[in-house]
């Protein structure tokens, strides 16, 4: 047997916590079955083929999105932010924060309507395809900050809480070139249940 043929992948597309129409009318079924099924499996295709026979086949996915550069790190972290965005969705969200994030979201930005704004504003003035992200960083302040193409804030020592993905592919078919709109609709699909388990633990 040839030894460089790719037995098993390393990687594989995470399954859904919910049913790909379950976030209608936000989210459609058509931009589900593209988003996860199309973009986000051919990130993971792409990231098991770029490590076959190199180092980074023995890192987790988060160790090979600090570590790598190019077109590994693009594929590496699309795979690990598709995972992140598409968890932190619900068909019957925890709508609003509580305890320790709510207390940090009204510290840091006045109020949650506030945060959504700020999202928005951020993801308008965003040119071309990346990502607005809710973060936390080493003195527990949070912080929304825009990254272009893969970006995430795990390589700039930041805890991420909250993903918005502003690639045209996450809502070209629902809301065409409306992506202020895509981001309002989305809001309603948060949980923030999930949010704030990902807040650091001290
Ligand atoms: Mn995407």
């Amino acid at each position: 047997m040839n030894s460089s043929v790719k037995e098993v992948d390393k990687f594989t597309l995470p399954e859904l916590p919910y049913a790909l129409d379950a976030l209608y009318p936000q989210i459609s079924e058509e931009t589900m079955r593209y988003h996860y099924g199309k973009h986000h499996q051919a990130y993971v295709n792409n990231l098991n083929t770029l490590i076959h026979n190199t180092p980074y086949e023995n890192y987790s996915l988060e160790e090979i999105v600090l570590r790598s550069e190019g077109s590994i790190f693009n594929n590496a972290a699309q795979v690990w932010n598709h995972t992140f965005y598409f968890e932190q969705l619900s068909p019957f969200p925890q709508d609003v924060p509580m305890g320790v994030l709510a207390e940090a979201i009204v510290r840091d930005f006045g109020s949650l309507e506030n945060l959504k704004n700020e999202i928005i504003r951020t993801a308008t003035a965003l040119f071309g395809s990346g990502w607005v992200w809710l973060a936390c960083d080493k003195r527990d302040r949070l912080a929304v900050l825009p990254m272009q193409n893969a970006g995430n804030p795990l390589t700039h020592g930041m805890t991420p809480l909250l993903a918005v993905d502003v690639w045209e592919h996450a809502y070209y078919i629902d809301y065409r070139n409306r992506r202020a709109d895509s981001i309002g609709a989305l809001w309603d699909r948060i949980d923030w249940g999930c949010i704030e388990k990902r807040m650091p633990k001290n």
